[in-house]
């Protein structure tokens, strides 16, 4: 089954036009911001959305929102997890308005703090937790901590992972195997084989090798992969990566941010791993600014008595806004009652059903894509073998095809996270909202195929 671009050029053409003409307030709201925001958006990604101009949003509920059109849409992307919990959810909107007019932020801790440490401690099974307003954060300090610790420099990550805006993770595998620049770093500080050495996913020699000079700080990993499409770990990998970090005495950072999907610990809780810091971020807040690292006891213990009081505000870990009393009213409201653990149990079993939707078109019209699943979230990818590397993932990527399918979408209202093809599942979904996706996708890969 071979894709004609002539066709998917033709049919994205007539896709702009439906975009265009049913958009005319969202058009023009574009036009407004482009007077003074750099590429018409707060911020530069927000024009990769496919379509000559972003949707703007009047009012998001649940796993639907509102457009500036007033068109009512099913919302897969979820703000690429950062509403997995659904938007604006009645329990953390009611913390976050309790908490909003009693004071936001004061450089002092509340009690809410703790509550959402125990429950993250109760999930991850680590006992000791600190708060950042972003994964990304959260990340930079686990790194400078793993350095600090270990009197090491390099970071081991992963070919094609994705961590947020961390220096030491733009790196990628050159085809002679050497760790570079992924393309389109902007800015690099220094040559990334400086910081960093990146190794393919399931690959335990190569993890090996890199660990055994001795120099890595901290491996840092998503458990499976979800920003190069979803890359489940062979049997055995996550073992046999304990076992080596342990031996050569690397810290095992997981970051979790994504995969908290897998189930309410994450795909830590849920395979049973053993990492020393564990990343999490994005939705533990329900959407308002949080994230936060989980470690032992041992790292904790280590961390605090290697740290001197005079300078501890000075040494690169902090934030002036972090674990402020508005991001943990809502941790702790979105944890302990949203995010639960009978809401992921019906959140998986739409994500199975959203698979199936795929699968049962793909199979009809003998496309030969795949579609993986990890607890409730899951992707379709453009390869009839599911990737075991990010190298293998990213080869398989399509970006016209991906931009057509994605506003095919839209204008049938449904939004699929950008710059993948992946579907989230919040604890509001439906079983309508996700047939709604269903049958759009069946449409598109008919129109492609038939
Ligand atoms: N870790 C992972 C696995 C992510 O996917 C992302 C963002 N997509 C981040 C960290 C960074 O999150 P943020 O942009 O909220 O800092």
């Amino acid at each position: 089954m071979k894709l004609d671009r002539g066709r998917l050029r033709r049919l994205q053409a007539l896709e702009e036009e439906r975009f265009v003409a049913e958009r005319p307030r969202s058009q023009g709201l574009a036009e407004q911001a482009r007077e003074h925001l750099t590429g018409g958006v707060p911020m530069s990604w927000m024009v990769k959305w496919p379509g000559p101009f972003p949707v703007f949003v009047n009012e998001a509920y649940g796993a639907h929102f509102t457009c500036a059109d007033s068109i009512d849409h099913v919302d897969l992307c979820l703000g690429d997890t950062g509403a997995m919990s659904g938007h604006s959810p009645a329990a953390t909107a009611a913390a976050v308005r309790e908490q909003v007019v009693r004071g936001i932020t004061s450089m002092l801790p509340t009690a809410d703090a703790a509550l959402a440490g125990a429950e993250l401690a109760r999930r991850f099974g680590l006992p000791q937790w600190q708060f950042t307003l972003t994964a990304t954060d959260a990340n930079r300090h686990v790194i400078r901590y793993a350095r600090h610790l270990t009197r090491r420099s390099k970071i081991v990550v992963i070919d094609y992972c994705y961590h947020g805006t961390v220096d030491e993770t733009f790196a990628v595998l050159s085809p002679e195997g050497r760790t570079v620049s992924r393309p389109g770093n902007i800015g690099a500080p220094v040559a990334l084989d400086q910081t960093t050495v990146v190794v393919p996913f399931n690959d335990l020699a190569a993890m090996e090798r890199a660990l055994a000079t001795g120099d890595v700080a901290a491996v840092l990993l998503e458990p499976a992969m979800t920003n190069i499409g979803i890359v489940l770990p062979d049997p055995g990998y996550h073992a046999g990566l304990r076992a080596l970090t342990r031996r050569f005495g690397s810290l095992l950072v997981i970051d979790e941010t994504h995969t908290l999907c897998a189930g309410p610990g994450g795909s830590t809780a849920a395979w049973g791993l053993e990492p020393d810091v564990v990343v999490v971020g994005k939705t533990i807040g329900g959407g308002i600014p949080a994230a936060a690292f989980g470690m032992t006891s041992e790292i904790s213990a280590q961390i605090q008595a290697s740290v001197e009081l005079p300078d501890i505000d000075v040494g690169g870990i902090g934030g002036t806004l972090a674990g402020n009393a508005l991001s943990m009213a809502a941790v702790r409201a979105t944890l302990t009652e949203v995010l639960t653990d009978e809401a992921f149990a019906r959140m998986e079993q739409l994500a199975v059903r959203w698979t199936e939707g795929v699968q049962a078109v793909l199979e009809e019209f003998g496309v030969p894509w795949h579609v993986t699943r990890l607890g409730c979230r899951a992707e379709y990818a453009f390869s009839a073998q599911a990737p075991r590397t990010g190298g293998e993932a990213a080869a398989a990527d399509d970006f016209e095809l991906q931009q057509y399918l994605h506003l095919q979408a839209l204008n049938r209202h449904v939004l699929l996270t950008p710059f993948h093809n992946m579907a989230l599942i919040s604890p509001a979904t439906t079983e309508a909202d996700v047939d709604q996706h269903s049958a759009a996708f069946r449409e598109a890969v008919s129109a492609l195929f038939s």
